[in-house]
């Protein structure tokens, strides 16, 4: 039987999408931060293809090919720009390889240039080929649908839409807000968002950079601008009114701030802030009852979170076999055979 296709899914529920490869992957010890190019999709493909199975058995419904920074740009930048399209390739058939096990999608991915600039026409064109040639190695192995995203332009957006759409494949474009909650040239995320699904994007919302709990307003107001589907894929940490993205959290303890390398939080020193998983859960109820269907997690994420939010959108992926049940704990539990004495004992744990 055929896969049923993203805008089918969509139509009849909500689609789990996780993200935030680069992130897993730096604190396993197979990437750099700082540069945070793919390169262990060459390097190390079995962490690739286990990280995916770990997603996959979470619950989600997408394999993404991880090509988020494995673009010309990152790959000069490390010296490595004769591994871009070997590096590309890799990805997309590790992804493939993957989605096959289960009933998942296999998205094509591309993502924030950096070298974007507003009226620049000679940067324009360099970004646009950018997105071409990964856009064209995606279409080559076949995947299911691209999803350009962690874009803050408008005008880098509409390049990748534009080259995204040639190619009659579903199209996913999300956003990634800084701490003023507008695009870098000016928009309004809603109405970005309204362009953008004007110019035929199929999915538009938010992705990484906020927290939940700043991201659902402006995902809110997205759904209310546009008739198309919308997406919301946080980073998983507590992100406030004041520290609004991750990029932005600082350490409140100081026994613990000094030992920061420049005082900064991100990257690589964000647990204190860590979202739980019933965070998680909460935001997947939150945004699908708000008509939010595309759902996922950037940044942070771990198979954990995937797995409670497809929990709380009334799926039992693979991994739900192994989910918390705290009855048979020896203290906390309840299950009669238990001993009574721990049991007793619990308020001096
Ligand atoms: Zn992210």
């Amino acid at each position: 039987m055929a896969k049923l296709g993203l805008l089918d899914r969509l139509a009849s529920g909500p689609v789990i999408c996780a993200e935030g490869y680069l992130f897993e992957l730096e604190r396993r010890g197979y990437l750099q931060a700082g540069a945070y190019v793919p390169e262990v999709v060459l390097d190390f493909p079995e962490q690739v293809e286990n990280l995916h199975r770990d997603f996959l058995r979470a619950g989600s419904d997408v394999i993404e090919a991880f090509t988020y920074y494995a673009h010309r740009e990152k790959l000069r930048l490390i010296g490595r720009e004769g591994d871009l399209e070997p590096m590309n390739r890799a990805a997309l058939s590790l992804a493939k390889k993957v989605a096959a096990e289960g009933d998942a999608l296999v998205a094509g991915n591309i993502c924030n240039t950096n070298i974007f600039a507003a009226s620049d026409a000679a940067v324009a064109k360099q970004v646009r080929a950018m997105f071409e040639e990964q856009v064209r190695w995606a279409v080559e192995a076949g995947v299911d649908y691209i999803v350009a995203e962690t874009i803050s332009w408008l005008g880098e957006a509409d390049i990748a839409l534009a080259v995204m759409r040639q190619t009659k494949l579903p199209t996913v474009v999300t956003l990634a807000l800084h701490k003023d909650g507008l695009l870098r040239d000016g928009y309004a995320p809603e109405d970005a968002a309204r362009r953008l699904a004007d110019k035929g994007a199929d999915v538009v919302g938010l992705n990484c950079a906020r927290g939940p709990r700043t991201m659902l307003p402006y995902v809110r107001k997205i759904r209310d601008a546009v008739a198309v589907h919308v997406a919301a894929l946080p980073v998983p940490y507590r992100t406030t009114e004041k520290e609004p993205t991750f990029q932005s959290l600082t350490e409140k303890d100081a026994d613990c701030a000094h030992c920061l390398p420049e005082g900064r939080s991100f990257p690589v020193a964000l647990d204190p802030f860590q979202a739980t998983r019933y965070e998680i859960a909460e935001f997947g109820r939150e945004a699908f009852a708000a008509g939010i269907r595309y759902l996922g997690v950037c940044c942070g994420a771990g198979p954990h979170h995937i797995r409670a939010l497809a929990e709380a959108l009334g799926r039992r992926p693979p991994a739900s076999r192994f989910s918390p049940d705290m009855s048979k704990h020896y203290a906390f539990g309840s299950d009669p055979s238990l001993k009574r004495a721990n049991q007793q004992y619990v308020g001096n744990l």
